[in-house]
């Protein structure tokens, strides 16, 4: 075996490389990168693993032409690289539904409340007092933060040291503050708040942002002038299939999953299942810890293995409830819903903008996604319609489909939206995250200064590797 990876690199010495990059990933960060590679005038290759593009973002196409969104769905104010790439491809948006009641399902309980740009269910005044000093606290706290190197704040290594879950022990009386800040957490990383560091909370916090605002949680949470403000016509997946398009078929070489990027001689090998393609330069574009499942030889240094090792996909499902109409549009309900108990803690109304049937999706997350996990669709599904006729009352239980997509047990993101820092991994191994070893860039939306782990910070962290990779050639 080591006989003929010795010949081969030999062989490989003397030839010219097959392109200029090859870019591992085609998700929205390798598809970005590969855009601003091909306007340089450089050539590339992109190597997907998977039979198609996108990655994190996936249509499900349904009979009569229309589409729902089992991966990333929602585009808001401040995403300008996402809502500037959907313009670029002739792709529209409209509104997230929100006339009408919100609902919320507590202690057995369920209260419908008009919709607020805060989305702040009605509570006590001592409840209401309370979240908004943790919010503000939170907030100006991340407003000190820098995303570029979070690790320099003079508070880092205190605030990496705790949980999330540590740091909300040390600030919540109420449980109502309790059950909605948890909520919160949960739904914007897919953890449950022990799970990640207080210090990348904040970092993430700070990256709800672009260059002229600052990131709030406001901005991460609210449908109103948040992440959830806008929907993307015909489906997200779009987005990468149109990109894809024009970066052209033969440059994107689909069922090709990376084991192994060799170094020999100046010149990278990059080894799939299908494909071995030269190059002066790669661009590894995806999760950390997906990244870490390749072989680099050599090695790269201990402490960037180190924190693929550490970074941890949060645990995720979407299920998607379609009926034939949304029936509850004439209830005077928008199903935007919280709830406390069941396998859906959150639901937003995702039927498409001509309303031509209803849907209500719901984020199955963290501690109630593991619960689910080796459970069959069948049981998965009971559950599914379970929460939804405890949030929304009985005609919820007669959907016509059920969408369910388990993106943990997907083997090239194993999770999702995001992989997070547990404590300690920033102030040990931050600086590993997107600093390149050698010719090797890294991309992914975890790597991104703004807006990581959502679409828009895919696709910076795809141009900013593109910018690396394109100064090294010249
Ligand atoms: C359920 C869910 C809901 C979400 N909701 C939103 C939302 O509403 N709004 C939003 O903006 N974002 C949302 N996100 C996050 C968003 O999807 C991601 O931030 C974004 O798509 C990440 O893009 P990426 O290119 O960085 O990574 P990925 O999309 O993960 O792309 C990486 C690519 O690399 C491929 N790959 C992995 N290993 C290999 C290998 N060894 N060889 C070759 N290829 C490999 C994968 O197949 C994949 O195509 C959501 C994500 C999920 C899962």
């Amino acid at each position: 075996m080591l006989f003929f990876r010795i010949l081969l690199l030999s062989v490989a010495a003397f030839a010219k490389p097959n392109v200029d990059v090859v870019i591992i990933g085609g998700g929205l960060s390798g598809l970005s990168a590969a855009k601003d590679i091909a306007a340089a005038g450089k050539s590339f290759a992109i190597l997907e693993a998977r039979d198609r593009v996108g990655g994190r973002v996936l249509n499900v196409n349904l009979l009569d032409g229309q589409a729902e969104e089992a991966g990333a769905e929602f585009v808001g104010p401040t995403q300008d690289r996402v809502l500037a790439l959907a313009d670029s491809l002739g792709l529209t948006t409209y509104p997230t539904y929100r006339e009408g009641n919100c609902s919320m399902f507590r202690n057995g309980t369920l209260t419908t409340y008009p919709f607020q740009p805060s989305s702040i269910p009605p509570l006590s005044t001592d409840v209401l007092l309370e979240l908004l000093a943790l919010q503000s606290g939170l907030n100006s706290m991340a407003a000190g933060v820098n995303t570029e190197a979070p690790w320099n704040h003079p508070n880092a290594s205190i605030w990496d040291n705790m949980t999330v879950a540590t740091y909300l022990d040390s600030k919540i009386s109420f449980s109502d503050s309790r059950f909605l800040l948890e909520n919160v957490i949960t739904s914007v990383l897919s953890t449950e708040p022990n799970e990640p560091s207080l210090l990348y909370l904040l970092a993430y916090i700070a990256g709800a942002a672009n260059k002229t605002t600052i990131g709030t949680i406001g901005r991460l949470i609210n449908v109103a002038d948040g992440a959830q403000e806008s929907r993307i016509d015909g489906g997200t997946q779009l987005l990468p299939l149109k990109l894809a398009d024009r970066l052209g078929a033969k440059n994107i070489h689909l069922n090709s999953p990376v084991r192994e990027i060799t170094l020999a001689n100046g010149q990278y090998t990059v080894t799939s299942e299908k494909k071995k393609i030269s190059a002066k330069q790669v661009i590894v574009a995806m999760s950390p810890p997906m990244a870490g499942r390749i072989s680099y030889y050599p090695l790269l240094p201990a402490g960037r293995d180190q924190l693929t090792q550490r970074m941890a996909m949060g645990a995720i499902g979407k299920a998607i409830a379609i009926y034939p109409y949304p029936w509850w549009r004439e209830l005077g309900l928008n199903v935007q819903g919280l709830s406390d108990t069941g396998s859906i803690r959150v639901t937003y109304d995702n039927t498409p903008n001509d309303a031509s049937f209803g849907a209500i999706m719901g984020f199955i997350e963290a501690d109630e996604m593991r619960k689910l996990d080796d459970l069959g669709e069948k049981e998965v599904r009971a559950e599914v319609i379970k929460s939804l006729v405890g949030m929304f009352g009985y005609q919820a239980s007669n959907p016509t489909r059920v969408i369910i997509q388990r993106w943990d047990q997907e083997e090239f993101s194993r999770g999702g939206p995001v992989a997070f820092a547990p404590p300690g991994l920033l102030t040990d191994y931050g600086p590993h995250l997107r600093a390149p070893v050698g010719g090797i860039h890294f991309a992914g939306t975890e790597t991104s200064l703004e807006w990581a782990g959502y679409m828009d910070g895919a696709i910076s962290s795809g141009e900013r590797a593109a910018a690396e990779v394109i100064v090294a050639l010249k």
